[in-house]
């Protein structure tokens, strides 16, 4: 009986999934730059902090090209020989920081691929391909706008090491995998999205409280009808690996505090209140850092 999927958070956006034999991996980003070098010098990532906890991967699926995406895929792929998935730009700056052409794979919203029809860099040496296969489908995200990291063009001549503002975003993809009967769903489509139940959707926490926020969050729960929503991309990103994970600030929507630190506990709450109440109920799994969990086994507790 081939295993089921695991997964871990990775924080940030990152997250690795086990499943089929494979390990793939999600915007990795373990480097966790300080804040200062989003302004000022030269940004590199940490093998070490790689290799320590990304030993294995056989796939790197990149949502977009900013440094807090993909700072740290060329060190996963040197040391694993895994392939890499992205954008136009991301698949650039993979080959701009030295990752070799057959390492790289450009998809564009529309695509659905096997990942195992591509090649697998160490085929053979393990036991893979006697599962269902891993399906994997590419949907387009609205791109997000900070300032200074506006989406355009990569600047013409990019040497490495890079600014933090070299790694512009293009294209923002979703990625719906499905393993056998399981499907999984890695940031929120924009437009059309794909039918529901998914199993488990991995997305950062939108900002509860707000009417149009609310809305929005109901809207995607009924299209959707996730049995489990892992949010991500909620840490605060600056503090290093070594540090206790600590919610970021976001803006409230009130005078004041205009800030505050993201209340996971309550976004929890809100996906509860809003979930529809239909056969498929939502529940809520605010993850560990490199915790690994059984899907199996959350999907028999939450029924
Ligand atoms: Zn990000």
């Amino acid at each position: 009986m081939p295993e089921g999927v695991r997964f871990r958070w990775l924080g940030v956006a990152g997250v690795e999934i086990r499943a089929q034999g494979c390990t793939l991996a999600i915007d990795p980003y373990l480097t966790r730059i300080p804040f200062r070098s989003l302004w000022f010098g030269r940004v590199r990532s940490s093998a070490e902090l790689v290799a320590r906890h990304l030993p294995q991967c056989d796939f790197v699926l990149l949502g977009h090209a900013h440094f807090d995406h993909i700072l740290d895929a060329p060190a996963l792929l040197r040391q694993t020989g895994a392939l890499a998935l992205g954008s136009a730009n991301s698949c650039r700056l993979l080959s701009v920081c030295g990752v070799p052409p057959e390492r790289i794979r450009q998809v564009n919203p529309g695509d659905r691929l096997e990942l195992f029809d591509l090649g697998l860099p160490l085929a053979g040496e393990r036991e893979r391909g006697r599962g269902d296969g891993l399906r994997l489908e590419v949907y387009p995200v609205a791109p997000h706008s900070l300032p200074g990291f506006r989406p355009g063009p990569l600047a013409p001549h990019l040497r490495p090491p890079l600014r933090a503002r070299d790694y512009r975003m293009d294209r923002v993809l979703a990625y719906l995998l499905e393993v056998g009967e399981q499907r999984l769903l890695f940031d929120l489509p924009e437009g059309r999205l794909p039918p529901g139940p998914i199993d488990v959707l991995f997305a950062p926490p939108l900002p509860g409280g707000r009417a149009q926020d609310d809305e929005r969050l109901a809207a995607v729960l009924a299209a959707l009808r996730p049995r489990l929503f892992v949010p991500i991309h909620w840490d605060d990103m600056w503090q290093p690996l070594a540090q206790p994970v600590r919610p970021l600030l976001a803006p409230t929507g009130k005078l004041w505090p205009p800030l505050a630190r993201l209340d996971l506990a309550e976004f929890a709450r809100t996906v509860r209140r809003l979930s529809p109440q239909t056969a498929v109920q939502t529940s809520v799994l605010i993850p560990e850092r490199l915790r690994e969990y059984d899907l199996a086994a959350l999907l028999a507790r939450s029924r």
